[in-house]
């Protein structure tokens, strides 16, 4: 297609609901980089990129689409970027990811693009508003514009600057809140307070900007998971933020906290407990109208997902089903549930024969290895979405 490719920078990760959106990165790794739970920046130094450099990077993807389209018509498409389309960009040795990441999304058609990396509201707002606005120019096709930020920096800016990168174009913010539990902010090295949390959310809001508040079950231990769900629930009750999105903990070798494990400081939740922690979470929330969603692989209850208030009942009793299991099909869900073959515990009886093999494999494993033989398995299967 392009015997020399052009390409255009793009970090590491995404929320999973932005996976078939734009991808641009506006600023480099994690400024504050220090949570002992999270993998994806450490040992990568934060640096802001220059609103010229970003610029050049949105004129890239824009002129990579363009050539996207071009061949759309050369192929007879005119202009549609369907299968004929996708087919000839991923097929085609002489593309790179751009192109790819280009193609794919014109594919899918999102419509939508995510600001990478994890803090871009430390840029200055007029930076900000200057590359808002060029984006729009560029892709006056995109319909919504989303980002990463934490509390801390938010709360740094005005209302009025928030309601400015708003009208430029920038329609919803995800924050990892992780937990509204202080002691447990403190101890995760988050930089930031169950209160702080609140006056960020709230500032958003008032601002007119969509606003994603990422939980961390599991983030308590098994020391703390009681205080850990009440006081998150409690801190989201007082923003009412559009979005409340799980992800539960999971502590890779690379992490701080796996210190933490080996030395017995800290205890993972079981997934059990986890069912249990997420019960009292739910059952928490109140006098709010957010939507819930497990859409994180690391999830293992991905029906605790609804709207608030009419949806709750319905997101406890998925809960309380998975709680009702025989403690053999809570295993054979978490095996089939971890290696992708079950999304929810009614698929438990919708096909006899995967049950059967899951069965046979759990059975295998327990009578060679023991229980710990069976969780080390279930483990492998989470850790492998790391
Ligand atoms: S602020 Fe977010 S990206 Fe940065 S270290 Fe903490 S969890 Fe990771």
């Amino acid at each position: 297609m392009n015997p020399n490719p052009i390409k255009f920078e793009q970090g590491p990760i995404r929320p999973p609901n932005e996976a078939t959106s734009l991808l641009l990165r506006v600023t480099r790794n994690c400024p504050w980089n220090q949570c002992l739970f999270c993998p994806v920046y450490k040992r990568r130094k934060f640096s802001l990129r220059s609103v010229e450099e970003i610029k050049q990077d949105i004129q890239t993807a824009r002129d990579i689409a363009n050539d996207i389209k071009a061949l759309s018509w050369k192929l007879g498409c005119s202009g549609d970027i369907g299968d004929a389309v996708i087919s000839a960009v991923l097929n085609d040795p002489g593309t790179d990811e751009s192109y790819r990441s280009i193609a794919a999304w014109m594919y899918y058609g999102t419509r939508a693009c995510f600001l990478q990396d994890a803090d871009n509201l430390i840029m200055k707002t007029d930076d900000l508003l200057a590359v808002l606005t060029f984006l729009k120019e560029k892709f006056p096709e995109i319909t919504r514009i989303t980002t990463y930020s934490r509390s801390r920096t938010v709360i740094r800016k005005s209302v009025e600057s928030l309601r400015r990168i708003r009208e430029a174009g920038l329609d919803r913010i995800h924050i990892g809140l992780e937990t509204g539990y202080d002691p447990l902010l403190k101890l995760m090295k988050k930089g930031v307070s169950g209160r702080q949390h609140v006056e960020a959310g709230r500032k958003l809001l008032e601002a007119g900007i969509e606003l994603s508040e990422y939980v961390m079950p599991g983030l308590g231990g098994q020391g703390m998971w009681r205080e850990h769900a009440l006081a998150t629930a409690r801190v989201l009750n007082q923003i009412n933020p559009d979005f409340i999105r799980l992800r539960s903990l999971r502590v890779p070798q690379r992490v701080p906290l796996y210190r933490n494990l080996q030395d017995g400081s800290f205890r993972m939740q079981t997934d059990d407990m986890l069912a249990e922690e997420i019960k009292l979470f739910i059952e928490t929330l109140d006098g709010i109208t957010s939507s819930v969603t497990s859409d994180h692989i690391m999830n293992l209850l991905e029906e605790v997902s609804g709207k608030l208030p009419e949806d709750k009942e319905r997101m406890l009793a998925a809960i309380k089903k998975y709680q009702a299991l025989s403690d053999i099909d809570r295993l054979i869900f978490r095996v089939g549930r971890r290696g992708g073959a079950y999304r929810s515990t009614d698929d438990l009886t919708r096909d006899p024969q995967t049950y059967r093999k899951i069965k046979a494999l759990v059975e295998d494993v327990r009578s060679k290895e023991g229980i710990k033989g069976v969780e080390d398995l279930i483990s492998g299967l989470v850790d492998q979405y790391i």
